[in-house]
């Protein structure tokens, strides 16, 4: 059997691992198939020292069983002697999350409500939302479900800011997300069952992926984008016969058996990805490129999803981000946010300040957040959820913005201007437009997103985070693991099935901690 695997982000790297892992295949009949010239999709390492880091913030919990399962068997790249696994234990162990500023006013006031600032009614619109089964939510969003008043407490400020939603959003991914993460639900606000990489996330999960796959003989094509799918003629069957791509300017036909695989990740969170700098702003990208081959193959097909529910120029003023990273040799930004909130450096989650026009969020990581970063250099890092609003001070839309104008903008919402000079000087901000890392959340019917293996396929799997995956959440490496995971299960029929989705609705400890919320905090 030989494999092929479209995407290496993490979905296609665990796919190759599992299928040496359950399916006991050699790494040599593995290609993975990458547009990008870096494995590792949204989980990027850009720039250096000196022209300043791009990376992407982080947020786990302990309930990544697939990733978790699979990570268990792989060294880590800071010690190999260790597992990435326990090395992420250790560290979250060592370096818990004691956020005591995590939702700032304008006056620098930390906003700390009773039961989070939810009402009865709130919370009643919570179970609701919560009790309604998924057929009932199809198109429909969380806005609908609540009192405008809702979407002012610091339930909806830390929520939102750490899972990324909006009240236009998704009620049926909403719903998913409060029994998913029930458990974090008493403890949002210092965030202590929050977990994170102890390095950046490709230097602790990818590269050990891609460095225990490499020596197993598993082929990589960095810079290979796979434009098609060919299919035998069937009139119930699917069986991919072709796979064509095109690299370096070459295309390239190869054949595929019936008793072959293909596995291909519909699109990414980081699709039309544009990195600007101190003095540019990201260029518009549209090259579209990581959800062509979803749309070619859903392009007259039932049971393929529809594609543009997620990708598309209508999602984006409710999909996009822009992330900034801040490479600083001065010590002032984080000697005086630290002063602000109360939390030592690295250990104080995010800090959002509530009334700025792009909803700015802020973290210190822990350093170094590079292996190789140099002393005396330190990172830190925020993103906006509203960038397409003007800031307060710099009346720009923020993806327009260079990474001076952001940098700026957020030390006067911080009242730092005394110190701004200095930190400018000490600094390299860089702003990063991430046009489609939130479609995830779009409002969607059930067969907007295909299942991981269409009906009727034979050799044929689809991984990522726009297939259908029940009960799980898809603003995670976790949901592309199992969608890997599934696809081999099913289609080679070997190897165990993936564990169940963690469901807090089920678990006492999690139910009881989130009563606690109404009846004692
Ligand atoms: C800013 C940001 C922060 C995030 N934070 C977290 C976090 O804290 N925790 C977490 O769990 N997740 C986080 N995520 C989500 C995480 O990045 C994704 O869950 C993960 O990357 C999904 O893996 P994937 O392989 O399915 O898709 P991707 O990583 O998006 O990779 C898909 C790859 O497939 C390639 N591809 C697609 N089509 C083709 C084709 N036709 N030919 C060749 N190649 C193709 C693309 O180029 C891409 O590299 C974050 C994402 C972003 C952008």
């Amino acid at each position: 059997m030989k494999a092929h695997i479209v995407g290496g982000g993490f979905g296609g790297l665990a796919a190759a691992a599992y299928l040496i892992r359950n399916a006991g295949a050699s790494g040599q009949d593995i290609t993975i198939y990458e547009a990008d010239r870096q494995m590792g999709g949204g989980f990027f390492l850009g720039g250096s020292a000196e022209s300043g880091y791009n990376l992407p913030g982080s947020v786990f919990d302990s309930e990544f069983r697939c990733t978790f399962d699979l990570l268990q068997a792989i060294p880590s790249t800071s010690d190999p002697a260790v597992s990435v696994k326990d090395e992420f234990f250790t560290f979250n162990a060592r370096h818990l999350f004691h956020d005591r500023a995590h939702i700032m006013d304008r006056n620098g006031r930390v906003m700390h409500s009773p039961h989070f600032g939810l009402s009865l009614r709130d919370g009643f619109d919570l179970v609701r939302l919560a009790l309604t089964p998924e057929a009932r939510l199809d198109g429909r969003r969380i806005e609908e479900f609540f009192s405008s008043r809702f979407f002012a407490t610091e339930f909806w400020l830390l929520w939102s800011t750490i899972m990324g939603s909006l009240p236009q959003h998704s009620a049926t991914e909403f719903r998913r997300y409060m029994n998913r993460a029930l458990a974090l639900f008493p403890d949002l606000s210092d965030m202590t069952h929050i977990l994170r990489t102890p390095f950046n996330q490709y230097q602790t999960f990818i590269e050990p992926l891609v460095a225990w796959l490499r020596p197993r003989g598993v082929n990589f094509l960095a810079g290979a984008f796979v434009q098609d799918i060919g299919f035998a003629p069937s009139p119930d069957r699917i069986t991919a016969n072709r796979l064509d791509y095109e690299q370096d300017g070459a295309a390239t036909s190869v054949a595929v058996g019936p008793d072959d695989l293909v596995l291909v990740t519909l699109g990414s969170q980081a699709e039309n990805l544009s990195v600007g700098s101190m003095t540019e702003a990201p260029p518009p990208q549209c090259s579209g490129r990581s959800s062509a081959l979803w749309k070619r193959l859903a392009q007259g097909r039932s049971g393929f999803g529809k594609p543009d529910v997620f990708f598309g120029p209508v999602q984006v003023p409710t999909s996009r981000w822009v992330t900034f990273t801040v490479t600083t040799t001065g010590t002032e930004f984080i000697d005086q946010l630290s002063a602000l909130t109360g939390s030592e450096p690295g250990i104080g989650g995010l800090v959002t300040l509530k009334d700025s026009g792009w909803l700015l969020s802020l973290t210190i990581f822990h350093q170094p957040e590079v292996i190789d970063q140099p002393p005396g250099t330190h990172l830190w890092w925020g993103y906006g959820l509203y960038p397409e609003r003007n800031g307060d001070f710099v009346p720009k839309r923020m993806d327009a913005c260079t990474g001076a104008e952001i940098l700026e903008e957020v030390l006067r919402q911080l009242k730092f201007d005394r110190q701004l000079d200095t930190i400018m000087a000490s600094s390299i901000c860089i702003p990063c437009d991430i046009p489609y890392v939130n479609n995830i959340w779009m409002p969607r019917n059930r067969t907007d997103r295909p299942p991981v293996v269409p009906v009727g396929a034979t050799n044929f799997g689809l991984i990522g985070q726009y297939v259908e995956v029940p009960q799980d959440i898809a603003f995670t490496i976790e949901y592309s693991a199992r969608t890997a995971w599934e696809a081999i299960h099913v289609l080679l029929k070997c190897g165990p099935a993936p564990p169940p989705v963690y469901q807090g609705q089920y678990d006492p400890k999690a139910l009881f901690g989130a009563l606690k919320v109404f009846l004692c905090q």
